[in-house]
């Protein structure tokens, strides 16, 4: 549950909020926005600021990876860094200002296989939109221990480059025995003094070129099967160590370590698109650069499909990218008719079709 979940924010109203009840809309929207992270809020103001009256649905988890951040201070414009709470309602107020309306709703199904595409939500909301954009990003697997929640963003991390720079001459522990487990260690070494990398097992799945680095890395060293069952903190309340169990023969062991960066897993939240959307092995929708999915119309931004940068600035980035396809879409759409959704999405927008429709290049 995000932070912003456990102060009661996750139903906001505001200025943009969607109102009315359940059942089919009449309005036939433009563009309709999945997700309440940095790539949707992102999305949401483009749209809006193209005059595409767009709507976004903030699903349950109300703003995402970002409103679990402590504290941000790798997104450029912030100077002194801010909480990641209060970059969502920054993300939030300027799409508002543009007109983008918001849903505090969830969506629990989409219908892609015919157009305009269908939304239905978890408030029996139905919604028909000539275009979608998928922004429903990613949450990394917990270890689901006594103290991960109490101190994540106080010692707990699930991303190095966010949060390595706060460890400058400390000492950490990775969990995990993936790629990303030890890519995110052999990061960490360039400000902790030591990183440990707790591993279930006796032998990594991480790629060899990685193993071979990091057994070479004179500040890493392994703790073969192990796994963490507790985090516990000093009295500053920041983590102070973790307890682990042999997987073996079941023995307990203590760790005094400043920090635990977690990499057991990310998990994609794609469970809308399952026989709908092209997905890739580890379960991401897959979008080519331009941001189009397999289906004509529908735009996919950050995580969801970014299984590489996973950041807020590139987040940001890819909901800007995929409003601005979304916008030439719909020009295309005017100008050519309805697409062959088994078309080629690359053959979307039309190439040599105005970026804006004719009315809206009028009415700047
Ligand atoms: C603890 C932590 C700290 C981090 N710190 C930093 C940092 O300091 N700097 C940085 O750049 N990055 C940081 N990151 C990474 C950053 O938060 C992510 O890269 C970014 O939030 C991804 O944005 P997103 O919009 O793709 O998706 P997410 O932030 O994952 O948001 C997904 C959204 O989709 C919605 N959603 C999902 N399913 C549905 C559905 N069915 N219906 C409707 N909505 C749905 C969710 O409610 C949520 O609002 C951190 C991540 C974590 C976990």
């Amino acid at each position: 549950m995000s932070e912003a979940q456990q102060n009661g924010s996750q139903m906001p109203g505001g200025a943009g909020a969607a109102k009315g009840g359940s059942g089919p809309e009449e309005k036939l929207h433009d563009v309709v926005v999945i997700g309440s992270g940095p790539a949707g809020w992102t999305a949401g103001l483009y749209a809006a600021r193209a005059n595409l009256e767009p709507l976004l649905i903030t699903g349950d988890d109300y703003g995402g990876q970002v409103s679990i951040t402590y504290e941000v201070e790798n997104y450029p414009g912030f100077p002194e860094g801010l909480s990641g709470p209060d970059l969502v309602e920054k993300f939030k107020a300027q799409a508002e200002r543009f007109g983008c309306t918001v849903s505090y709703d969830h969506v629990s199904e989409i219908v892609v296989d015919e157009h305009p595409f269908t939304v239905r939500t978890a408030q029996s909301k139905e919604y028909k939109t000539k275009s979608l954009i998928l922004c429903t990003g990613a949450r990394p697997r917990f270890l689901e221990v006594p103290g991960e929640q109490e101190y994540t963003g106080k010692g707990v991390s699930y991303c190095a480059t966010c949060d390595g720079f706060f460890f400058r001459g400390k000492e950490l522990v990775v969990v995990g025995g993936g790629d990303s487990a030890l890519e995110e260690g052999l990061f960490l070494t360039k400000f902790a003094t030591n990183v440990r990398i707790i591993h279930r097992r006796d032998e990594l799945r991480a790629s060899k070129i990685l193993q071979d680095r990091a057994f070479a890395h004179d500040k890493i060293d392994f703790v073969w099967n192990t796994v963490v069952t507790s985090i516990s903190g000093n009295e500053n309340g920041v983590v102070s160590g973790v307890t682990t169990q042999d997987t073996l023969n079941g023995s307990q062991s203590h760790i005094d370590t400043d920090g635990v960066f977690v990499y057991i897993g990310h998990i994609p939240n794609n469970e809308l698109y399952h026989g709908k959307l092209d997905l890739d092995e580890d379960g991401h929708l897959i979008a080519d650069p331009m941001t189009r999915t397999n289906i004509p119309g529908v735009f996919a931004a950050g995580e969801i499909a970014d299984k590489v940068f996973k950041q807020v600035a590139t987040s940001v980035g890819q909901g800007c990218a995929a409003a601005m396809q979304a916008e030439k879409f719909l020009a295309s759409l005017e100008a050519v008719g309805l697409p062959d959704l088994n078309e080629d999405p690359r053959a979307w927008p039309v190439p040599g079709v105005p970026e804006r429709a004719p009315e809206l290049m009028a009415a700047d």
